[in-house]
């Protein structure tokens, strides 16, 4: 007999069952990123080592989007997992403070809070100015950063302190990618004691071009003075995204923290969006268009120990699933009425769950359109993004299979498909709300 064998099998079988401390869920947003521009895409010109790393330690998805070609509307979709389009939140909120994330919908923070976790927005909140859709009144306990869409990176240069710590102004000095990177690693020191959700909204590398000399320096070797500019400020975010990890390292958090990456829209690269240098090769278009290169985005989850390393992940994913995915993450479990439209991505990054987690994702931004069906692509974007004037282009179909730069209209080939991929996207769009503002009119 070899009872200790037995024995503890047994034991281990009869003992209280530890359960593990919800993971930290670290969401992490950069702005107006070109699509080539990681190194991870294999960008030769801009290191991003810390952003490289992150995707080492856990899945990169090739087919990851967000659901609008937009900073506000794509913020709007991540912090309620639902599709923006469905409470009017099509489009940038402009026209003053009084617009905002509607107040009938719940943030990831309230969700969290409720939960029990710390919650902390550092960045870009770009959901509304007036009090009432403040970060601290829409689930965040702590707030650094601004308000609007876009801000100087040299914040003692403007004449109003408009970085806020809470409500009040910071008095910041700092170049602003450095002071987010700062008050991130200050808010995981200060919660590192229990489970804490925050939200680090770059608004990196969205303009103005602003960058420090020292990493001007760096990349004086790039002649053009945009792209230089912007590489300096990709540096910044990506060092600053590697102070984040390096903390959770050292506070042996790293284990039990989700990290999640997107940008909130493609590069923007044509005429009337406010161009950076981004790169979106090798997809077509831009930011403000439904096509591949506005809304198809670098996109990384990693939380080591539950989801693989290394790992690339095909199947098409949208970051409304990152909202799902951190509630499920903290054991939240999400009621039917909150109609969330994201789904929980870990059983399918594991391999548990086989199939996709969407077999169809769908984009509306006023006359644009979009849906992909598998790997079928309706659109109808923007024609700046060919080099004409603003515009709607006629509807054309894409197989993104084979077809990854959206070149070959088959449109006229196959009038089923496009029938067939035109009444999926009508049935959804018939769900949605007006647009609260902007852009005019539906469709
Ligand atoms: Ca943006």
């Amino acid at each position: 007999m070899r009872p200790l064998l037995v024995a503890l099998p047994l034991a281990l079988a009869l003992a209280p069952v530890a359960r593990a401390a919800p993971p930290n869920v670290v969401v992490i947003v950069g702005d107006d990123m070109g699509y080539a521009d990681v190194g991870f895409h294999g960008c030769k010109d801009i290191p991003t080592p810390n952003l490289d790393a992150l995707a080492r330690s856990g899945v990169r998805c090739t087919n990851g989007y967000v659901s609008g070609p937009y900073c506000s509307p794509t913020r709007a979709g991540l912090m309620t997992g639902r599709y923006q389009q469905r409470f009017g939140h099509e489009f940038n909120p402009g026209g003053g403070p009084e617009l905002g994330l509607p107040l009938t919908e719940a943030t990831l923070a309230d969700r969290l809070k409720a939960a029990g976790y710390a919650t902390g927005l550092v960045g870009k909140w770009h959901l509304g100015g007036a009090d009432k859709f403040q970060p601290q009144k829409r689930g965040f306990d702590e707030f650094f950063g601004f308000l609007g869409g876009a801000h100087s990176y040299f914040p003692e240069k403007k004449q109003a302190d408009t970085i806020l710590r809470g409500t009040k102004p910071a008095g910041e000095t700092e170049y602003l990618t450095d002071a987010f990177g700062r008050e991130a690693v200050a808010f995981v020191d200060r919660h590192k004691a229990k489970p804490f959700f925050l939200y680090l909204a770059f608004n990196a590398v969205h303009t103005p071009m602003h960058a420090t000399d020292a990493r001007l320096k760096k990349f004086e070797g790039i002649k053009d003075e945009q792209r230089r500019t912007y590489a300096a400020m990709m540096a910044a975010m990506d060092e600053n995204i590697g102070k984040v990890l390096d903390k959770l390292r050292a506070e042996k958090l790293d284990g039990n923290t989700l990290v999640t990456f997107v940008s909130d829209n493609g590069g923007p690269t044509m005429k009337g969006t406010t161009t950076n240098g981004s790169v979106n090769a090798p997809l077509r278009g831009s930011k403000r268009t439904t096509l591949e290169g506005g809304v198809r985005v670098p996109f990384l989850l990693s939380w080591p120990g539950t989801l693989p390393a290394g790992k690339v992940y095909d199947h098409p994913v949208i970051q409304l699933d990152l909202n799902a995915t951190a509630l499920a993450a903290a054991g939240v479990a999400a009621k039917p009425e909150w109609k969330l439209d994201g789904v929980n991505l870990v059983p399918y990054l594991t391999g548990k769950e086989a199939g996709r987690p969407h077999e169809t994702l769908y984009w509306r931004f006023g006359q644009q359109m979009a849906v992909r069906h598998g790997d079928w692509k309706l659109v109808r974007y923007d024609t700046a993004a060919d080099g004409g004037n603003p515009g709607t282009s006629p509807q054309k179909l894409y197989n993104l299979a084979d077809d990854i730069g959206e070149k070959t209209d088959l449109a006229a080939k196959m009038p089923e498909k496009v029938k067939e991929l035109e009444a999926v996207w009508k049935k959804w769009d018939a769900e949605l709300a007006a647009p609260l503002w902007g852009g005019g009119k539906k469709k």
